[in-house]
């Protein structure tokens, strides 16, 4: 029997060996779980237990329907969505294993099973098919996010004898969401705000009686046919908000908990907000992408107003993990299908994959995969552990000593690695969807081979769940202000870098701190680049006014130019620099780890250094092009 966990040895190196479930199951799970592994070595074997059922059950059930539900799609009749009827019978399955419980805790219904043991299925859920996974995500994923929700506002009852969840807010609509019957989705695009968030326009609006209500469109809604959005409103005005801040009118947004629809006890349903329409597209065909309006349709806050942005970027730092780990499965299957073709389709006297050429995408594909792997399951890990420390903490277990140093350190590698994996996954996905279809010829271009599928799908991988530009933006902001906030720890980690990258016995060490000193002097560049042009910028202002002018008139959008210019090729380059880290760390702990190490080093070294060229040498013309209309935008906002 076909078995996408079994069959894939890099995979199964993480749940057998790579993670370290002891440091998770010291913390234990959100809720009471008698049934939880007493020791890591019961974690490995209960977790690779599932793994390998779950991988089965892709292989056999999911992967064979995929092609029926890509050329089916869903459709809307009467204000109701139509699915194929593969991914009814595909639902009613996860259901029926309880699936879409699987990482709630077992006092509601779930199995407490870790975050990342959710990823690794994610992933092989999207090998098979990303739309079946991307559905699949609404359901355990949204019901989860209300758990959370409910345990940050103080409105879930935990017993601290035993981590109990005596009682939730949104108990009844998690145990619809578990039975299959309901799912959640997540509303924030609207036809004139996409990635700037601070154009939100839909409205929250409060009566008299203190209930609320929404009204607004929101559009692109994935599996947005459910029945509860988590929708992001305007409740506050922007104009209270400073007008230079970048992010201006986000702190005026709110999160809330709609039901679109009731359903009546005599069968029938009464809909409370209307799918305006399905929309029709490249690819993700058993996913549906909706418009929905809302017209004063009653709604629950979710915490304070105020806080909507805050509670959106819990929701989208995990669902940008997931996006991580579905364009990996998405890879695999690009990968797998490519090698397995390319071994035998013979072209001038043998197969093509001999080819040296085509020998070298594959195992460039083979090795991108496996960086890919590494950088999600540490962001993943650390994104849990975050989580978990901090669940305990509101659930008001035990003190822990400097427990709150130790979430932040979790968050800060959470935080650095959730946008360079985002960012280059779902690059990585398009490229080597392309280069299966390539690698195929002509009969690529063709359906019956399943490569044009797998290039539509992963085309859309770069732009939901903030696009790749986004994504770039953020890692390079994240980066710079943390030199600018504390230039010392920047000089100590440059300087260990250099001494490292001479100094270390491990040859492999040696070339990785090499990789880390040169993107820490690119970092510094761009630093010195930004100080000098705002020092420039301070031309003609009185010289007892430079302190003032230098330390607070920054303006992101003017100062930092040449650094969202290079944003991408420097996300890029954190990224090389971050796979081979963490592979360093793996072939420390596992020495069979270190071939990998040196297959990605030998690729991301010559990438870095091509990079930093770029990075440090071009750009200034093209901004130099683009800074007068920047000053007449400016003139036109300050009129
Ligand atoms: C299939 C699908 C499913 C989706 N599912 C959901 C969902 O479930 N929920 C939801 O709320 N939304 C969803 N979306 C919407 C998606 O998140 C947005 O399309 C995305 O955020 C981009 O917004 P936009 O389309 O308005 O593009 P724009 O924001 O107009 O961007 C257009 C281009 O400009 C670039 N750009 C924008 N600003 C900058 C900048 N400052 N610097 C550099 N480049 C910039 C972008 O990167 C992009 O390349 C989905 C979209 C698709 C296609």
């Amino acid at each position: 029997m076909a078995n996408y966990f079994k069959d894939n040895d890099d995979l199964r190196y993480y749940v057998t060996r790579g993670i370290d479930w002891e440091k998770l199951l010291r913390l234990g799970h959100i809720g009471a779980d008698p049934e939880a592994p007493s020791s890591p070595d019961e974690a490995r074997e209960l977790y690779t237990d599932i793994a390998e059922m779950f991988g089965e059950l892709v292989a056999e059930e999911v992967a064979p329907r995929a092609a029926a539900i890509d050329r089916h799609g869903n459709r809307l009749e009467d204000g109701e969505v139509i699915e194929p009827p593969e991914m009814k019978e595909i639902f009613s399955q996860l259901a029926q294993l309880d699936l879409h419980a699987l990482n709630l805790p077992r006092e509601l219904g779930g199995m407490a099973a870790p975050m990342l043991l959710y990823f690794v299925h994610t992933e092989l859920l999207a090998r098979a098919d990303v739309s079946v996974m991307a559905h699949s995500s609404f359901h355990s994923g949204m019901a989860m996010a209300m758990l959370m929700f409910s345990i940050r506002e103080g409105s879930t009852e935990i017993d601290p004898a035993t981590g109990r969840v005596l009682a939730t807010r949104f108990a009844d609509e998690i145990a619809e969401i578990v039975s299959g019957d309901a799912w959640g989705c997540m509303d924030i695009t609207e036809p004139d705000a996409g990635s700037d968030m601070a154009a939100l326009r839909t409205r929250g609006e409060l009566d008299a009686d203190g209930n609320w209500t929404v009204t607004g469109q929101k559009i692109f809604i994935t599996s947005g046919h459910g029945k509860y959005h988590f929708v992001i409103a305007r409740t506050e005005d922007a104009s209270a908000d400073d007008p230079d801040d970048p992010f201006a009118g986000l702190g005026g947004l709110s999160m809330f908990l709609v039901p679109t629809y009731r359903d009546e006890p005599d069968g029938t349903r009464t809909r409370l907000a209307t799918v305006e329409r399905v929309e029709e597209k490249l690819g993700h065909h058993g996913s549906v992408t909706a418009a929905i309006n809302f017209e004063a349709t009653p709604a629950h806050l979710i915490g304070e107003r105020g806080q909507g942005f805050r509670h959106m970027l819990t929701l989208m730092n995990n669902a940008r993990l997931g996006v991580g780990f579905e364009s990996i499965g998405l890879c695999e299957a690009a990968w797998r299908l490519a090698r397995d073709y390319a071994a035998e389709r013979p072209s001038m006297g043998k197969t093509i994959d001999r080819h040296e050429m085509i020998a070298d995408y594959l195992d460039e594909m083979e090795t991108d995969i496996q960086g890919l792997r590494a950088l999600a399951m540490h962001g993943t890990f650390h994104e849990e552990m975050a989580q978990r420390l901090e669940l305990r903490k509101l659930g008001g277990g035990e003190a822990i000593e400097g427990l709150e140093a130790e979430i932040a350190e979790h968050k800060e590698q959470a935080r650095r690695v959730t946008p360079l994996l985002k960012y280059l996954a779902a690059e990585k996905a398009v490229e080597m969807a392309r280069r299966c279809l390539q690698i195929h010829g002509g009969n690529g271009y063709m359906k019956e081979y399943g490569a044009e599928k797998l290039v539509r799908d992963a085309l859309v991988m770069p732009i939901y769940e903030g696009t790749s530009q986004i994504q770039s933006l953020m890692a390079m902001k994240d980066t710079l202000s943390g030199i600018l906030k504390n230039p010392q720890e920047y000089v100590m980690r440059a300087a260990q870098a250099r001494w490292r990258s001479r100094a270390a016995r491990d040859p492999l060490e040696r070339r990785v701190a090499r990789l880390m000193a040169l993107s820490l002097s690119v970092q510094q560049s761009l630093v010195t680049r930004t100080i000098s042009d705002k020092v420039r910028s301070l031309r003609g202002v009185a010289l007892g006014k430079w302190p003032a002018a230098f330390l607070r008139g920054w303006d992101p959008k003017r100062d930092f130019s040449h650094a969202m210019l290079h944003a991408e090729r420097l996300t890029r380059l954190l990224a090389d620099v971050a796979v081979c880290e963490i592979l360093l760390e793996q072939a420390r702990r596992h020495p069979e780890r270190r071939e990998l190490l040196a297959r990605t080093l030998e690729r991301a070294e010559p990438r870095c250094r091509y990079l930093a060229d770029e990075i440090q040498s071009t750009g200034s013309r093209l901004l130099a092009k683009l800074a007068p209309a920047q000053a007449e935008l400016e003139a036109a906002g300050s009129d």
